[in-house]
Formats: C-alpha cells, sequence, structure tokens
C-alpha cells in the first residue's frame, strides 16, 4: 500500500496570481512556488492571512521562476521560520534576486508613507485599517480552518507593515540554490525534482517530482507557467509525455494570440508611422520578458531594413539589469538567438540604445529630438517610470501609446487601451490625445491552442488533471476541451486539499 500523499491548493485557483502549492507525504513536505496575489484588493489581502501551514515544517521551496505572483511571499515565508533550502534554475535565481529586492523597496516605501498619512489623518486611517480588517476577515472565511486559527491579533498590527523588508529579502536570498535545467535532485524525504525548461521567460521551468514510496514511484507534473511556441530568444515548452497528476496552468483558456508575424508587422508600422510623423512611440513593457523580446525584435526589423534607426531609450533600471542576466545564461537560448551571437549580433541590444540610469535623465527624455521611442516599465502603466511619460504626453497628439502586452482590469493601461477620453494621474485629471495602439501578439503564455498540443504530447494520462492559474471565464472555456482529449479534470478551490491516490 502507498503512503498517504495530499497537495494543498493555497494560490492560483480560479485566478492568475498568489501561485502557491503544498504537496505532503508521511515523511515530506515541499512547497512549489510562493507567489503573491496581485490585482484587486480582495485578492491583495489574501496576501496577509496566515499561511495555511508551519513555514518552519516545510522541507524545501521549488520554484518556477522569478514573476512575482509566483516568488513574491518568499521573504514573508522566510521571515516566518522557513529555513530550508529554495531550489530554482540558476537564471530564475538571479532573476528573483531582482524582483524580490524592488518588491521589499517597494514595500518599505508604501508602509513609510501610509504611517506618515495614518499620523496625519488618524480618522480615516483608522476608518480605511477597519475596512482592511474587515477584507482580512472575509479573505479567512474561505477557509475555515484558518479562521479557527486565531491569528487575526497578529494580523492587525501588520496591517500597517510592510509584507517584508529588505533584510528580510537578504535573508531569504541566502537560502536559493541554483540548479541546472535536467538534472534530477534530491529535494526532500522520498522526493526527487527536475527542472525543465517552460519557455516562458528566462530561467523558467515545469517542475517533475517524483515520489519514492519503497519501489513505488508517483510523478506529480506541474506546469508553471507555459510559454508560447516560438518565443524569440529563449526555447520552447518542453514536452512531456507522463505523469500520474498533473497541474496545468489555464491562463488563456478560451484564448487564441495574434500569430507572432502579425505582432512583429504591427510593431514595425508603429516605427514607421513615428518616424513619418516626427513623434514619440511610447511602450510601456514589463521588465522581465517583454523587454527584452521588444528590443530583440527592433533590433532585428532594423537589422532586416524594415525599420528606420530611430533613437530608443530604455527607462527601466530593472530591465538592464534583467537583461545582463539574460547576457549571463547564454545556454538557456534558442537556436535563432545563439546563431545571431555566433555573428557577433546581441541580440538583446538595439544598436545606440540609450539606458537612463537616474530619474534626471528619464525626465530629460522627452526633450529630445523627435522622433525617439521609448521602452519604459512597468507594463499596465501602475508604477514606474513610464507613467511620468504618459503624464507629460498623453495630451499630445504626437505621441504614440504601444501597448505589447496584457493590461489588467482596473489598472490605468487598461483604462486608456479602452479609449479613455481623459485619465487622472498623480491627482491631476488630463485629456487624453495622444493614439492609442495595442499588439496581442506577443504573449509569455501559451494561448488555448497552444496548451491543447502540449497536452497532446500525453502518452500516457494523468489520473487527474488540476486546472489553475485561470480566471473562472479561461478555465471554464478550457476544462471541456481538457476532457475531450481523455484528460480527467477538476478545478480545485482556493485552500482546498486533496488526497492523490
Ligand atoms: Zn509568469
Amino acid at each position: 500500500m502507498m503512503a498517504e500523499m495530499r497537495i494543498h491548493f493555497l494560490g492560483a485557483t480560479r485566478t492568475v496570481t498568489g501561485s502557491q502549492y503544498l504537496l505532503e507525504t508521511d515523511r515530506a513536505r515541499v512547497l512549489v512556488d510562493c507567489g503573491m496575489f496581485q490585482g484587486s484588493p480582495n485578492d491583495v489581502i489574501r496576501n496577509r492571512v496566515p499561511f495555511a501551514y508551519a513555514p518552519g515544517e516545510v522541507d524545501a521551496v521549488l520554484l518556477t521562476h522569478a514573476h512575482l505572483d509566483h516568488c513574491g511571499l518568499i521573504p514573508h515565508l522566510s521571515a516566518s521560520g522557513f529555513k530550508g533550502p529554495i531550489y530554482t534554475t540558476k537564471g530564475s535565481a538571479d532573476l528573483t534576486r531582482l524582483v524580490l529586492l524592488d518588491s521589499a523597496k517597494l514595500q518599505e516605501e508604501f508602509s513609510q508613507s501610509h504611517q506618515r498619512f495614518a499620523k496625519r489623518n488618524p480618522d480615516r486611517a483608522a476608518v480605511e485599517d477597519e475596512e482592511t480588517m474587515a477584507e482580512l476577515a472575509a479573505a479567512s472565511k474561505e477557509d475555515p480552518a484558518a479562521a479557527t486559527r486565531n491569528a487575526a491579533p497578529a494580523a492587525i498590527t501588520a496591517l500597517r507593515e510592510p509584507l517584508y523588508t529588505v533584510d528580510d529579502t537578504n535573508t531569504a536570498l541566502g537560502l536559493f540554490r541554483g540548479i541546472d535545467y535536467g538534472a534530477e535532485i534530491q529535494v526532500a524525504p522520498g522526493i526527487a525534482a527536475t527542472y525543465l525548461d517552460a519557455g516562458h521567460i528566462l530561467g523558467s521551468a515545469i517542475i517533475r517530482l517524483r515520489v519514492m514510496d519503497g519501489d513505488q514511484v508517483r510523478t506529480i507534473v506541474f506546469s508553471g507557467d507555459l510559454g508560447r511556441p516560438g518565443t524569440p530568444i529563449i526555447r520552447d515548452p518542453t514536452p512531456v509525455t507522463t505523469a500520474d497528476y498533473l497541474l496545468i496552468e489555464s491562463t488563456y483558456g478560451g484564448k487564441t494570440h495574434e500569430p507572432q508575424e502579425e505582432a512583429i508587422r504591427l510593431l514595425g508600422e508603429a516605427v514607421k508611422l513615428t518616424s513619418d510623423g516626427k513623434g514619440v512611440l511610447l511602450m510601456p513593457s514589463f521588465a522581465i520578458g517583454r523587454t527584452q523580446e521588444i528590443m530583440y525584435e527592433l533590433n532585428r526589423l532594423l537589422g532586416a531594413g524594415t525599420i528606420p534607426h530611430l533613437p530608443l531609450y530604455l527607462d527601466s533600471p530593472m530591465a538592464g539589469k534583467a537583461s545582463d542576466v539574460y547576457r549571463a545564461y547564454l545556454d538557456y537560448f534558442d537556436d535563432d538567438a545563439r546563431k545571431l551571437i555566433a555573428g557577433h549580433d546581441d541580440p538583446l541590444d538595439y544598436p545606440d540604445a540609450i539606458v537612463t540610469n537616474d530619474v534626471k535623465e528619464s525626465l530629460a527624455i522627452e526633450q529630445a529630438a523627435r522622433p525617439f521611442m521609448v521602452v519604459a516599465s512597468n507594463g499596465m502603466i501602475t508604477g514606474g517610470r513610464i507613467v511620468q511619460h504618459v503624464k507629460s504626453l498623453v495630451g499630445d497628439p504626437g505621441m504614440t501609446l504601444l501597448f505589447v502586452g496584457y493590461q489588467g482590469d482596473g489598472t490605468l493601461g487598461a483604462n486608456l487601451q479602452q479609449g479613455a477620453k481623459e485619465v487622472r494621474i498623480d491627482g491631476q485629471d488630463l485629456e487624453v490625445h495622444c493614439q492609442v495602439r495595442s499588439i496581442s501578439g506577443f504573449s509569455a503564455h501559451s494561448d488555448e491552442p497552444e496548451l491543447l498540443a502540449w497536452l497532446g504530447n500525453f502518452t500516457q494520462k494523468p489520473r487527474t488533471t488540476f486546472i489553475v492559474h485561470g480566471d473562472p471565464a479561461a478555465q471554464a472555456a478550457f476544462e471541456p476541451k481538457v476532457k475531450a482529449l481523455g484528460f480527467a479534470t477538476a478545478v480545485p478551490a482556493w485552500r482546498e486539499t486533496v488526497e492523490l491516490a
């Protein structure tokens, strides 16, 4: 008889953020991802709900990739008592360092400004705290076990504190163990892990666990975020053919992306229009992954003579550092990118790109002679240097705002993308006169046909395929199609526990 084994679904269930899964056997506990909830206040408050387990009793954390919604709570976990190793690919470890230190800095800054506000406006702060506490209580209630854990007093005092500090983060970074793709390693008693390229961002992994009990073995595969086949620079997602249990992401369930060629054509067209109109092309972009992809495509379009050579400003400190990490892992690149390197062309470098180092240089960009292009973070205009540029240029008909990535509901980016005529930035109401264009074909995720094609590689169907990391509508569209391929499916709820046979 096999020993007991269960999985606790602790995040990215019926939503796309907060990835966290605890696999428990009678000998070990491993956590796959420990991500931050992002988006609506209802989601974000879940970051303050106490962990569903004792962090000190977890043997190891296995991290699929460096995005905040997969790694963002790791410093909080370590500050709460986790002392074990954190396994991820070497490239992921380097990118995660950038992401977590940036997150800690933002948390500290936000906490400081919130505390200053509370000092000046004690009454309003008290009302806000009460609202937040109510949200927290509601979020905790979704898990009856957690509600009885009487952790609320600790949470109350923590409301205005950062979830973690830069110091906490440095401590957590000391637990990271960089590993290679394809090598099976022992991560906890009776549990071995292999990291396979997920083709999502540099270093991203599908994690295959083998749980050993005597001479019996069960295999559990966590897809992580699956990239799009054909994405430049990085390799395609690794096919997997067998598993006893599978967790698959479903971000783009029910959706089909624009083809990559169309995305590149639209990018070239926007550059040419900006050049002809002597304007400004402003591209909000995620610092890790998308920015490198855009630089790569601009470099190729220029090399092919498709676009004129406009000055390009890269205005994102994190993107610059992330590009350096990409360059340090040429062995993770796909064949095309390696060919460019062999021909002495740096695939991540647009010729004469101007990298801005500080805020002064960033502000000076707008005075430059037109036409020119700017790539700045963050991708949804919810923070970062892009906000200032949008604020200055949103009323300028000579500016084209080009969206090259996903815009979350309720963000400034989404409002502008949907054609808002007026926006409020830093308390100022501004009229929108710039051009707004969008490209949907650059995606770091497989669309539905690509997810189904990846599932088609399975020659032995898992006993259960858990559909995770998707909004309810996407999961509802995706599940019947997975079933139609002959898979037995389940869509777990937040904090649901499932016994695995
Ligand atoms: Zn991701």
